[in-house]
């Protein structure tokens, strides 16, 4: 939609002339940092080549193509003329709508901008606005977008009455993503209204996304029954369908005589008598302002009635006549234009317009076949196969060291027919299917019970009883589809649609779709999922998803390696809870591995090497043999205190994600939880959990604790971490959005109720409370005030607050925030991604989004000093404090706790044991001088 608000906005404009007109909105545009001043030459040029008045006094000048270049940023910039300015084409113009456009948005800006104004009145009430919000409001109404199409067409459905065919056509809008289930059933309650001829109307707003028009007509169409039609929408935004569906009556013609092509031209408002034409468009910018104007222009030589539409579109035709409605249909380059004519002249109009546009509409066009757009892709290479005993170098994931057969995790092929001749056997074998997946589902969730992936297993299950794939896989099914090809082509349509919004988290509940999907299908085909040998391997695969890495059985799996990902990803976490060593981002050189081929994976150097030759088996065994000697001294001592050789003591804590976890985590010598990441709690549930659950998940925690403090981050949502039954809006970088503590702050009852579960379950126990993401002063006192009102209001003896260091600002900022807080928790995983603008799950970059980096060094450096200063403590509790070359640095940072996933207690307690503070405190001095994580690395290695 238009990016417009009221500071883009100038009323009461004057002007001498419309040159002088077209200036101040180049200068306009240039103010607003949209142009460089070389702009108003293209603007010129382009009225000089046509006017760009659209009609009903707006001009929407822009520059010409050549004039690309001193487009800065896309915007538009509104300059309202009350007393109107006389432009060249003897136009009385009342607003210009001046446009910076680089290349393909300019024509989203017209087609946006052309459905808002074409609204009836709009111009003049633009001309007399004396508010610029009130102006900006006419102007971002966002147009609606109705769907009538070939999609929504239910042709010879073998069903016998009204009542069955709408249900059918109501099913197929569902599949289309235009109604939810609510309009189902709203339909489901409905009696067909007769609109005469044969055919039938269902309509309701309940439950409508967006306006939608389906029609279902029967096998064998009789007078009294020849379609229903399904109407969605409230009244108000179905006006154009209904218009259309008037026009479709109105010619009365029966409809075993149409196909569904003649059926769409005659709901898109074509007459039967009217000559027609495809025509391809070739334009490189689509149908932009000035090939529409000589579109517009070419149809107004001509004594007919034509319309235009795109043959695959929303489905309605326009008049060729009307500009704005024109560049409306944002058609663009490579779709096709029906044009459609009724009248004396309509054969020479439409040969003339096809002619016309075939030849570029005034610009020059290249056919389709020679861009380079069009031109095959190249065959994607074949990766070569890795090279025997040859480190290749990956993403370090989870530290560790092993040595094992390689298990190659490949998906199997699928083969099932597209059709099935009996409806109800399909509808057997599915619900089977549904129900065996369900099954595999609830035993995977038995079996990682307590763990982080329980959860998004949990979400699998709820997504295998979604009524919407159901209802639409059904329907497939009653048109011929077999179940594997009902069923997939549900998942892949919703899929889709998720993907089409273009939202990262969207996307990623997409990907769960495919994963569920698949295995309901897998068992459709009766081919099981692929099996791991029954002795140890190395785990590799393109991608491990949460449920891959849940369904892995722990004792025999040895080390993962993953072609892709990232290590700060949650599954790369979930590896790590697991205490699995792990290397991620390989590259698909590691698919080309045969099961059983011997692997190494170094999950501290982020290495795997292939059949490793003799020598270098020998050494890795042998340290494999120190490892498991250092292992089994550090568990015997577990329970010591993380004390170094000159007396300085450390606390060492756990990271959980399900306070089940927590008699584990003490086992295991934990001084404590440092991170209690409770949104793996709310994701566990389908909607917010309330007060009472809440209480009784904290609890388990405090009863298992003994005393020990528990650090629990409040909500931290947003980002990578979905919360279904929270949606967020759309957000070009949600990492840079809506998360963590500003999140919880657009919601503060759910933040209110979260810490009074807490504080209540805690009673006189030690709690530490921390804010996630916090950036400033402001947003801690925010949330700092919600917790104090509860604990005024409960009590809470052993309570401190404090936030969580993620965002660069916060440590920059740590001496404003130290006097307020109680301590200082620092989350090197988002500190680290925010610090070196790398995300933290990207697949190629994720190997030089280093927490050493000496930037975030110096953070935690600045951290600790002004934490110090107040007498403040600070921990580490992201990814870093598990390296088990950042110890010594943040042993020598003087950080005073360190907290990491369970199993790594031990390790990093006997780590800390061997270091003195003295010389930690060089090494963390040598990593600081440092200019790279690279330097600081080999460093660190060589000292
Ligand atoms: C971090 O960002 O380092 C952290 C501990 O939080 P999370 O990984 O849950 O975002
Ligand atoms: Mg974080």
């Amino acid at each position: 939609m238009l990016t417009l608000t009221a500071n883009d906005v100038r009323l009461g404009a004057t002007a001498t002339d419309w040159q002088h007109a077209l200036a101040q909105a180049a200068g306009e545009l240039e103010r607003a940092g949209r142009t460089t001043a070389d702009y108003l030459t293209g603007m010129m040029t382009r009225e000089q080549q046509s006017s760009t008045v659209l009609g009903n006094g707006i001009a929407i000048p822009h520059g010409t193509p050549d004039s690309r270049s001193a487009v800065l940023d896309t915007g538009i910039r509104l300059l309202q003329f009350p007393d109107g300015v006389t432009w060249h084409d003897g136009n009385r113009v009342h607003v210009l709508v001046a446009i910076a456009a680089q290349s393909d948005e300019h024509l989203d800006i017209l087609r946006d901008l052309t459905r808002v104004l074409d609204q009836p009145g709009l111009a003049d009430q633009l001309a007399r606005a004396d508010d610029a919000e009130a102006l900006v409001r006419l102007l971002s109404t966002p147009p609606v977008q109705v769907k009538c199409d070939r999609d929504s067409l239910c042709l010879g459905v073998d069903a016998g009455s009204a009542t069955e065919l709408a249900l059918t056509a109501a099913a197929r809008l569902q599949r289309l993503q235009c109604v939810d289930r609510d309009f189902l059933g709203a339909i489901v309650g409905q009696t067909p209204v007769s609109l005469g001829q044969g055919f039938w109307l269902v309509h309701h707003g309940l439950g409508a996304r967006r306006p939608a028009l389906a029609l279902a007509t029967p096998k064998q169409p009789a007078p009294d029954l020849q379609g229903v039609f399904c109407l969605a929408g409230p009244g108000d935004q179905c006006r154009e369908l209904l218009e259309r569906l008037d026009g479709f009556l109105a010619v009365g013609e029966r409809i075993d005589t149409l196909g569904a092509d003649a059926l769409l031209a005659r709901l898109a408002g074509e007459a039967p008598d009217a000559v027609s034409a495809q025509v391809v468009l070739l334009n490189t910018h689509g149908l932009h302002a000035r090939p529409a104007k000589q579109l517009v222009q070419e149809a107004r030589r001509h004594n007919a009635r034509i319309r235009v539409r795109l043959l695959d579109g929303d489905g309605a035709a326009v008049s060729a006549t009307s500009l704005t409605r024109i560049i409306g249909l944002g058609a663009r380059r490579g779709q096709t234009l029906v044009l459609s004519a009724t009248g004396e002249d309509a054969q020479p109009a439409i040969t003339a317009l096809a002619a016309a546009i075939t030849g570029g509409l005034g610009e020059a066009v290249t056919p389709l076949a020679s861009t380079p757009a069009s031109a095959p892709e190249p065959a994607a290479a074949e990766p070569e196969p890795l090279v025997d005993d040859q480190p290749l170098k990956a993403v370090a994931a989870s530290p560790g060291l092993a040595l094992a057969p390689a298990f190659v995790l490949r998906q199997p092929t699928l083969d099932y027919p597209a059709t099935a001749a009996d409806p109800e056997e399909q509808i057997q074998r599915l619900n089977r299917a549904i129900d065996e997946s369900d099954g595999q589902l609830r035993s995977l969730i038995r079996q990682a019970e307590g763990g982080e992936a329980a959860p998004i297993l949990s979400v699998h299950v709820e997504m295998l009883q979604d009524e919407d794939l159901y209802q639409a896989t059904l329907e497939a099914i009653g048109e011929g589809a077999s179940a594997e090809a009902g069923w997939w082509q549900a998942i892949d349509t919703a899929a889709r649609a998720q993907e089409a919004l273009a939202d990262r988290l969207l996307a990623e509940r997409a990907a769960d779709l495919r994963d569920v999907g698949r295995r309901v299908l897998a068992n459709l085909c009766g081919v099981s999922m692929p099996t791991p040998p029954d002795s140890p391997y190395m785990l590799v695969a393109e991608d491990l998803g949460p449920s891959d890495v849940a369904r892995l059985d722990t004792t025999r799996v040895r080390g993962l390696v993953t072609a892709r990902g990232g290590a700060t990803a949650h599954s790369a976490i979930l590896a790590r809870a697991l205490g699995l060593p792990a290397v991620v981002g390989a590259g698909e050189r590691v698919l080309t591995l045969t099961d059983g081929a011997e692997l190494v994976v170094d999950g501290e150097r982020g290495c795997v090497v292939a059949n490793p030759a003799a020598e270098r088996r020998d050494r890795i065994q042998r340290r494999l043999e120190q490892l498991a000697e250092l292992q089994a001294e550090a568990h015997s001592q577990r329970h010591e205190p993380a004390t170094t050789l000159d007396g300085h003591t450390l606390e060492v804590c756990a990271n959980l994600g399900n306070t089940a976890h927590t008699p584990d985590a003490v086992e295991r010598g934990a001084d404590g939880i440092g991170l209690l990441r409770t949104e793996f709690i709310f994701m566990a549930h389908p909607e917010a959990p309330d007060l009472a659950t809440q209480e009784r998940e904290y609890r388990h925690a405090f009863d298992a604790l003994n005393g020990l403090p528990l650090v629990a981050r409040t909500l931290d949502v947003g980002g990578d971490k979905p919360l279904d039954y929270w949606p967020l809006p759309q957000e070009d970088n949600p990492f840079l959005g809506l998360r963590g503590i500003r999140l919880s702050l657009t919601r503060p009852e759910i933040l209110e109720t979260q810490v009074r579960a807490l504080l209540r379950a805690a009673g006189d126990r030690p709690l530490r409370l921390m804010f996630p993401m916090v950036k400033d002063l402001d947003e801690f006192r925010a949330a700092k005030a919600i917790v104090q009102r509860v604990q005024d209001e409960i009590g809470a003896p052993d309570l401190q607050i404090g936030v969580m260091i993620e965002v660069p600002s916060s440590a920059l900022l740590a001496p404003t925030l130290a006097p307020e807080v109680d301590f200082f928790s620092v989350g090197t995983n988002d500190l680290t991604q925010y610090t070196l603008a790398i995300d933290r799950g990207h697949g190629q970059l994720s190997a030089e989004s280093d927490a050493l980096h000496p930037a975030v060094l110096r953070l935690i450096q600045m951290t600790v000093a002004a934490a110090h200063a107040h007498g403040r403590w600070v921990g580490v509790c992201g990814e870093l404090a598990s390296d088990p070359l950042a110890i010594p640095v943040l042993l020598g940072l003087e950080v005073d706790e360190l907290s990491v996933t369970s199993r790594r207690v031990p390790l990093v307690k006997a780590c800390i044991r061997k270091l003195s503070l003295e010389t930690a405190r060089t090494q963390a001095a040598l990593a600081l001088s440092k200019a790279t994580a690279v330097e600081v690395r080999d460093a660190l290695e060589a000292s």
